[in-house]
């Protein structure tokens, strides 16, 4: 009769149907169950999914129905990352509300993600520009703001004149705007900070309780991200002034060679040290021009240095000597002080300032002396000398180690106030305000009276409005909406503004993983047991291209979110899985290179089993997967496969409802021959697919076992379909494959589950364990050694005795042959490995 072809569009709509009915991926909080919180990083609802997406969401995937099956309580959500800018060009362009275009994506994802069988639980569906869900963010801001976490604060930032908006870092291109290509330009803005800086050591500390748990590469990452250096301030006297420099730097070992000062351009000492001077106007130029350049190209590397002598001089306080104060392009005020003592014999930077302008350089650290002798010159030395050594031209502190030396030279000043040890972090607060429109918006009102006053719990959320028109030039419509901006101030009653900045979109996604733990709560924005239950997230899986703002801001904003007590969780991802790139050609797929391959077509030709299976077999998870159609074509081809083993048995009547690796009283007692070859093949693949899945989830390797049991059937079955217990065998097998499977083929395997008579959801049953004892060979290979010479290999029957082993090592012609005239002394059997025989 036959199960017909293999047709997946139609196997898999009616398994996702009866998943969806059966409700049996929504789970509910169980103390009396161990739980398992899955998450793939959240998608940008752009409206069409993607290889990337696909691979994510499989790797995902697998592991909620492989922690399911082995008897956890899996939370595996999905959602939307749905503000952003996208969605207010496409509504620009198409006239549109960016709420209508991101809502008709949202429905158009969440389609395509359906049908590619993942089993989240739908109901903790959440987008993150739903007032229900910014509402909490809001009140989260408020309670930061009245701690103290919040302020505001008048900055420099990229500004856009073109699109009227502060533009982040990473959208200036060489100076330029990456929407409009105009000129960015630097300027002074009231901007919103939340203060992570507060929480820099603890950011450090942490990154241990992640140890084993996420990548090295991430958590360095994260500890470059932060920062911390340990050094010393230090104070100079500018000379004939009551004024001092202070300084932060890690060298203080190198102070005697600093001989002269570098300025940031905005340092506020700039316009004292040159009023009146001749070089004043000169000055005020170069800190002019500096000013605008952007920042990211001020703390470039490659930057030419430039600087201007400001007339002034500073003393230093180890050798007493003047050194004249330059501003600088390439010294930024945000980091540190806004001033560097430059030391241009031991730091590269301010060696090519110093060879520019023909400014001093004194060498105070030689390199050991086991270093073959060489000595530094300063008029011949050709870049900075910037390893240890040893202190020369440093008085008091000559022949020191140059290691050892920082902490003297510190206390030697600390006697008279002149430093201080200082911790440093490279970690700045972080800038929450947007002008955009598309975001959250940030709940305070500004009175004229009462200055800056939050908006009353009661009267959150504060609403984005739904019925403004986006702006042809790409601004912001809510600061002319009246009807949003003019409001009463909840002080006062009398007339108010409210802000129209919004929130930066990262806000959002730094605790959508908490929501989704109670994502339908109206009155609070957690369960506090669901999310003492579920959290932390037990595997988080994303791309490396977040392993640092979202993983650093989340991690913050947990603990944030403790000390407000909400949770007394530290850390919020216990696993974290960066999965690497599809590419096509050996390059990331993109619209622009026109190697898209696009996962919807590949569903319609192969259907959505085949594409998991491909894209989970054809890379491990955390290296990048070239996209073959050769590979796809494999993966269907292989499902085929395993659909006609199961048809041709079924035919043969050879399959019954049984196993996986059932008891041997199923199979009518202990088998032989082949019967035993595929039940000990068959316990073998529970053992290695077993192995890889806890082993880092190394799916391919799983594949590529369950392939081989495969072919292990079709090598045997013609042999064992016709008796019973043969064909007891190949259905426990079949059953053993069809478990071991369905996390990867969830659709194909349920579909042939059912047709070998189970009445139960292969997503519902438990991972099979193997038995050792199947596992045993027949047969064991022992080497023969003739005076700890191997001289033979021998095959004897797995249960021999020390006796039957030596009686056929004493009939193997080569180990015979050396045993030619001599006397057997010893005969020692190491059972299962060696015969040795000593003779002589
Ligand atoms: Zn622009
Ligand atoms: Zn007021």
């Amino acid at each position: 009769m036959g199960f017909g072809k293999y047709d997946p569009q139609q196997v898999e709509e009616k398994w996702q149907e009866r998943w969806t009915e059966s409700r049996c991926f929504e789970v509910e909080a169980d103390a009396s169950r161990p739980k398992y919180y899955v998450l793939e990083m959240f998608p940008y609802p752009s409206g069409k999914i993607h290889m990337g997406h696909v691979r994510n969401y499989s790797i995902g995937d697998v592991v909620a129905r492989y922690k399911r099956m082995r008897g956890m309580n899996v939370l595996h959500p999905m959602g939307w990352d749905a503000f952003g800018l996208p969605a207010e060009n496409a509504a620009i362009k198409n006239k549109t509300h960016p709420a209508a275009w991101t809502y008709a994506n949202i429905a158009d994802m969440r389609r395509q993600l359906k049908r590619l069988g993942y089993s989240y639980d739908w109901r903790r569906e959440l987008a993150t520009c739903r007032p229900e869900y910014y509402k909490w963010e809001q009140q989260f801001f408020l309670k930061l703001l009245e701690k103290g976490l919040v302020y505001r604060k008048n900055s420099p930032v990229n500004w856009c004149e073109g699109c009227n908006t502060v533009l982040a870092n990473e959208q200036v291109e060489e100076g330029r705007c990456w929407r409009c290509d105009g000129e960015v330009e630097q300027k002074q803005l009231e901007q919103w900070f939340l203060k992570i800086t507060a929480y820099a050591e603890e950011l450090i500390d942490d990154l241990k309780l992640l140890d084993g748990g996420w990548p090295e590469r991430v958590i360095t990452m994260q500890q470059n991200w932060i920062g911390k250096s340990v050094g010393a301030q230090l104070t100079f006297q500018v000379k004939g002034s009551a004024e001092t420099i202070e300084v932060f730097t890690t060298r203080p070992d190198t102070l005697c060679g600093a001989t002269f000062m570098s300025l940031a351009a905005e340092h506020p000492l700039v316009e004292k040290l040159i009023k009146g001077r001749p070089e004043a106007e000169r000055v005020r130029a170069f800190c002019r021009d500096v000013a605008n350049m952007d920042r990211i190209r001020r703390g470039a590397d490659d930057l030419e240095k430039e600087g201007v002598f400001t007339g002034a001089y500073c003393v230093n306080p180890l050798t007493g000597r003047d050194m004249p104060i330059h501003v600088a392009n390439f010294v930024l005020m945000g980091y540190g002080t806004g001033a560097v003592m430059a030391v241009p014999a031991h730091d590269q930077r301010d060696f090519e300032f110093a060879r520019k302008y023909d400014l001093p350089m004194q060498v105070v650290i030689q390199p050991p002396g086991n270093k073959g002798g060489e000595t530094l010159d300063a008029s011949t030395m050709t870049a900075a000398y910037v390893d240890p050594g040893i202190l020369v031209n440093s008085g008091r502190f000559d022949g020191q180690e140059n290691n050892a030396a920082k902490q003297a030279i510190v206390d030697h000043l600390a006697q008279n106030n002149l430093a201080k040890p200082t911790v440093h972090y490279r970690l700045r607060d972080w800038g929450v305000s947007r002008q955009r429109f598309w975001g959250a918006p940030i709940p305070v009102v500004h009175c004229e009276r009462c200055g800056i006053v939050p908006v009353p719990d009661s009267q959150l959320p504060v609403r984005l409005p739904e019925d403004a028109q986006a702006r042809e030039d790409g601004r912001s419509p809510l600061p002319l909406l009246s009807s949003f901006v003019n409001t009463t101030c909840p002080t006062c009653g009398g007339p108010a503004r409210r802000e129209t900045d919004t929130m930066d979109t990262f806000m959002e996604s730094s605790w959508y993983f908490m929501r989704y733990t109670s994502a339908r709560k109206e009155d609070g924005p957690f369960d506090p047991a669901a999310l003492k239950y579920w959290m932390p997230v037990d595997q988080y899986i994303g791309g490396i291209e977040h392993a640092i703002l979202h993983l650093l801001y989340s991690r913050f904003y947990v603990k944030a979110l403790r000390d407000l007590g909400y949770t007394e969780l530290a850390e919020p991802f216990q696993n974290l899985l960066t999965q690497g790139m599809v590419l096509k050609d050996g390059a990331k797929m993109s619209k622009s290179k026109g190697n898209v391959v696009d996962p919807n077509s590949m569903i319609e030709r192969y259907g959505a089993d085949a594409t998991r299976l491909f894209i989970l077999f054809a890379s491990p998870p955390e290296k990048d997967l070239e996209w073959s159609d050769a590979g796809i074509e494999g993966a269907y081809r292989f499902l085929n496969r395993v659909w006609r083993l199961a048809e041709e048995l079924a035919d043969a009547g050879a399959l019954a409802p049984l196993g996986p690796v059932v008891a041997l009283s199923e199979l009518g007692g202990e088998p032989s021959g082949p019967a035993r070859d595929l039940r000990r093949k068959e316990h073998d693949t529970v053992r290695k697919v077993t192995r890889a899945m806890e082993n880092k989830f190394q799916f391919n390797t799983a594949i590529a076992a369950l392939m081989e049991l495969v072919n292990e059937m079709y090598a045997l079955k013609d042999g064992l379909k016709d008796t019973p217990q043969g064909a007891a065998t190949l259905s426990s097998a079949l059953s053993t494959v069809l478990t071991l499977l369905s996390p990867v083929a969830p659709h194909l395997c349920e579909e042939l589950w059912g047709c070998m008579g189970h009445r139960e959801h292969l997503a519902t049953l438990s991972w099979p364990g193997f038995d050792e004892s199947a596992l045993a060979l027949d047969e064991i290979e022992l080497v023969v050694q003739v005076n700890g010479k191997v001289r033979g290999r021998l095959m004897v029957p797995a249960a021999a005795d020390q006796e039957a082993v030596r009686q056929v090592a004493m009939t193997h012609e080569n180990v015979l042959r050396h045993l030619e005239g001599k006397a057997i002394r010893k005969l020692i059997v190491v059972p299962g490995k060696l015969v040795n025989v000593v003779a002589g």
